[in-house]
């Protein structure tokens, strides 16, 4: 933290806020410049509630130099973090795995037939949810336990590692059980007894972007799963809101270089929820893959017309497998693998 002193800031003033920092077990450095003068506060200065200051005599400005965000910061970790799910799907490596399934889950023979044509097609996990955030409660709301044990069937037969949402911190336990992987859904991002329940077991953990938070909010809210323990977190962009109504939500792919240089965490990129239709999710993949992203996850479906969710962002195992081809030669380009 830098303190910047008003113009003409008096000594008795500069004393007072050396005073404050020491008072929060800080030290003070002050720096006279010739017009202004800074006090800076060494230390580590997260856990102390700097805001105080703003409020001191002859203070004009605080300016926060330490990420707010410890353990998910690029400075914590230089190399890159990885984070495996089983079954081959690596997320933060050379490879970028393509996660793909239905939006829900809704058969026995729709999960077994989806999952074995992504898995024809190359992805290497499956998605689906069984316990669904909607935002009409006469929607479906998924199977539940019942959806989460076809997830499970299904990765014994295909060697698929499943991923899929928990909605609350008691139904984590229950979520653990089935899942290779726990996600966090956009709506849940800042749900923080979630985020703590998540971090205390040991699955990982993909946390979607809240639909309305910055970045430095949405690494916060990473942070509270590795402050638990659980250093197993992926970060996934799945389009915020904004003002344009021509995609479902505003996919920005600029948050990958830019998650990449605040953070160590696997980057994936969510096309489905992040245009909305269909007809540009394969584009949208396309691009991820360019600009870095470390994995994808897709809704695909056999008969997205009579999906029960989401049908209209819904790819079909055939454009996935035409898509993962394509992955392929993009992402020797940039020097990964699909
Ligand atoms: C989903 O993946 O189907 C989903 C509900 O995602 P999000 O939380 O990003 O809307
Ligand atoms: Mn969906």
């Amino acid at each position: 933290m830098i303190v910047v002193m008003k113009p003409g800031a008096t000594q008795a003033q500069i004393d007072g806020v050396a005073q404050i920092i020491r008072d929060i077990g800080l030290k003070d450095h002050v720096i006279k410049g010739t017009d202004l003068t800074v006090v800076a506060v060494i230390g580590d200065d997260r856990k102390k509630e700097g805001s105080v200051l703003e409020q001191a005599d002859g203070v004009d400005r605080v300016m926060k130099i330490l990420a707010p965000y410890k353990m998910a910061a690029r400075e914590a970790r230089p190399q890159r973090s990885t984070v495996s799910l089983g079954g081959g799907c690596v997320l933060g490596g050379k490879s970028v795995p393509v996660i793909a399934g239905p939006c829900s889950v809704e058969s026995e023979e729709q999960v077994f037939d989806v999952a074995r044509k992504v898995k024809a097609a190359g992805a290497t996990a499956l998605r689906g949810g069984a316990f669904k955030p909607r935002t009409n409660p006469y929607s479906f709301q998924g199977m539940g336990e019942a959806g989460l044990k076809l997830l499970a069937a299904a990765r014994e037969e295909t060697g698929l590692a499943v991923v899929t949402e928990v909605l609350t911190p008691t139904e984590v336990d229950l979520v653990v059980e089935y899942a290779d992987c726990l996600q966090i859904g956009t709506r849940n991002c800042q749900n923080f007894k979630l985020l703590e329940a998540c971090g205390k077991q040991p699955k990982p953990v993909m946390i979607k972007r809240g639909m309305s938070m910055t970045i430095e909010e949405y690494l916060q809210a990473a942070e509270y799963i590795l402050a638990e323990g659980n250093e197993k977190v992926i970060l996934c962009e799945r389009g915020i809101r904004t003002f344009e109504d021509h995609t479902r939500n505003t996919l920005s792919l600029s948050v990958v270089p830019e998650l990449h240089h605040r953070s160590h965490l696997p980057v994936v990129i969510d096309p489905s929820q992040g245009t909305g239709y269909a007809r540009l999710v394969p584009d949208m993949c396309r691009a991820a893959v360019a600009c870095g992203a470390d994995g994808l996850i897709v809704e695909v479906h056999p008969d997205p017309q009579h999906a029960l969710t989401d049908g209209a962002q819904s790819i079909t195992p055939e454009t996935l497998e035409e898509l993962i081809a394509s992955l392929r030669r993009i992402a020797s380009a940039v020097d990964r693998e699909v």
